[in-house]
């Protein structure tokens, strides 16, 4: 579980995340949405340790994530698989070498019997068999996608992160990689975090989600819960904007 408790942090004099606290259940597709500059972003990098917080605690399962215990923090972040709008892949390998590459970043062998049988099965639970050795520029933005999926899974973390991770695709390829990210939930437990700024993806997948307006946490709950009669007009705003 990850526990957020009173979690403040200030870029200089910019409040950018102010008293935030939620939980997030182990197994759970948990979704944190809200406008640009929210600070969805900023807390997403909190949880793993890629930014320091100020004030308050975060939690996983009960071991503090401090950015400033490095050797925890890199056993934490080992934990967690993280995939961005962008896909963040190296051009100059190919698929196989993109999904291998946190292996290798561990000291791990990737040319082991094992080792490939892990990778290639990662690669075809992702769709990409046809594709194992086809570079970055080979591959459209959904394969490219499925790609960093599958190396944010290579060292068998608890949890994604995913950082909206759809932003860059069509409506027909992000139902296609929301049904992944739903699979890989139910049938490996890994627990999943979204964040974006499309309220169909939290629709579509989200069992929880909270929404986050200037930096403060406005409500937190079941997506049906909280969007079908919003009482805060900042979520019917929002609403609004989207439809
Ligand atoms: P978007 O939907 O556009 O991705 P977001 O909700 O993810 O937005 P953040 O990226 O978390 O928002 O940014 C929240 C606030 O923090 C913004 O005002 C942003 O300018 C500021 N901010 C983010 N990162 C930094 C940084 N490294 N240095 C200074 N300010 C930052
Ligand atoms: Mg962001």
């Amino acid at each position: 579980m990850i526990k957020i408790q009173n979690v403040k942090k200030s870029f200089k004099n910019n409040e950018v995340l102010k008293d935030i606290s939620l939980e997030i259940e182990k197994g759970e597709i948990f979704g944190i949405i809200g406008q640009s500059g929210a600070g969805k972003s900023t807390l997403l990098r909190c949880i793993n340790g890629l930014e320091s917080y100020d004030q308050g605690e975060i939690l996983v399962d009960d071991q503090k994530v401090d950015i400033n215990d490095k050797k925890n923090l890199r056993l934490l972040q080992k934990r967690m698989g993280m995939i961005f709008q962008g896909f963040n892949l190296l051009e100059r390998l190919d698929v196989y070498g993109n999904v291998a590459l946190p292996m290798k970043f561990w000291g791990m062998k990737t040319n082991t019997p094992e080792a490939k049988e892990k990778i290639l099965n990662l690669i075809k639970l992702v769709g990409l068999e046809d594709k194992v050795h086809a570079k970055p520029r080979e591959l459209s933005g959904g394969q490219k996608q499925r790609v960093a999926i599958a190396r944010a899974l290579v060292l068998d973390p608890e949890f994604l992160l995913c950082d909206e991770a759809t932003s860059a695709l069509d409506p027909e390829i992000t139902k296609g990689i929301l049904a992944l990210l739903q699979k890989i939930n139910r049938e490996m437990g890994i627990t999943i975090i979204i964040v974006t700024h499309q309220m169909e993806v939290v629709k579509q997948i989200c069992q929880k989600v909270a929404f986050l307006s200037s930096g403060k946490m406005l409500a937190v709950g079941k997506p049906e819960q909280l969007f079908v009669w919003p009482k805060e007009r900042e979520i019917r705003d929002f609403l609004r904007e989207e439809s």
